[in-house]
């Protein structure tokens, strides 16, 4: 599809993902900073996706320390912030299983925040949290994950109040895979019978909320992303969905899996393709 390239001006709203398109961790990808300053230039609406549980300051600072990138928080949407926007007018108590920077997301949404140093197996019954968030989580993961267990097998917590940031089943680390959310998902299923809402890519509602925010019409969008849950949420919405090779997801290797719901429009080697056609490797009509 040559053409993209050459028709690039008529698409209004450029929506990336972040890890594995425009850094993986604290490495920029090459030719990210300049391909993202060209479509300003352009006066493009360039946006900022990930299903990542970091707050949108937090993940402004890495696009300006890695990548040397200025971008305002309202361009930002995150699974955390979305996540805390989910329960914002609910009130409450809320036991979270993940990092730091999801915690102060949620606290900022007015929502009391217990973790495993308040809630610990012997007093469960006195704290008594309205709602439990599972998220990526790298210390103290079977304290944290059996009290997440114990609180959603209680008889009398409300499982529409169980939530997730996402549900990949890996978590791209510096030194490899190592398991993710679904994980977590899957190992409390198997306990307390319970699963949660999903708030990030492939599902709805941090693409609704990101969508409605930045007022985008999905038809003049693209949608740029690493991952086949990037893909799915493209061909979803009727946005142009483009695959970047690099992250940590091969096309080649997943290409005769794939569903209607996971086929890219357009498969680049990197995001630098947007303007680059000696970088395009696979597309719909090739
Ligand atoms: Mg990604």
């Amino acid at each position: 599809m040559k053409e993209l390239i050459d028709h690039i001006g008529n698409y209004e709203d450029f929506i990336l993902d972040m890890d594995g398109v425009i850094y993986n961790g604290e490495n920029p990808v090459e030719g990210a900073k300049e391909t993202i300053e060209r479509l300003c230039y352009m006066n493009k609406n360039v946006k900022f996706l990930t299903n990542f549980p970091e707050s949108r300051r937090t993940v402004k600072n890495r696009l300006k320390r890695v990548v040397k990138l200025e971008a305002s928080e309202e361009d930002i949407m995150t699974a955390a912030y979305a996540t805390a926007l989910y329960m914002k007018n609910a009130g409450g108590s809320c036991f979270v299983m993940g990092q730091e920077d999801l915690k102060d997301e949620i606290r900022k949404s007015g929502m009391t925040v217990y973790d495993a140093n308040i809630i610990t197996e012997d007093n469960i019954l006195k704290h008594k949290p309205d709602w439990v968030v599972v998220s990526l989580c790298d210390k103290n993961y079977y304290e944290q994950a059996n009290v997440a267990g114990q609180i959603l097998k209680s008889r009398d917590f409300d499982s529409s109040h169980y939530i997730a940031t996402s549900k990949g089943w890996g978590w791209t680390r510096e030194h490899g895979v190592t398991p993710g959310i679904g994980c977590t998902i899957a190992f409390l299923k198997e306990f307390s019978g319970k699963e949660p809402a999903v708030i990030g890519k492939p599902s709805n509602y941090l693409t609704d909320l990101a969508f409605k925010n930045w007022n985008i019409n999905p038809n003049k969008s693209l949608i740029v992303g690493d991952k086949w849950s990037d893909i799915q949420t493209a061909n979803e919405y009727g946005a142009f969905g483009i695959k970047v090779e690099t992250g940590k997801q091969d096309f080649f290797s997943g290409i005769k899996k794939l569903d209607n719901k996971s086929r890219p429009n357009l498969v680049l080697k990197s995001i630098k393709g947007l303007f680059d056609k000696n970088e395009i490797i696979y597309s719909e009509k090739s």
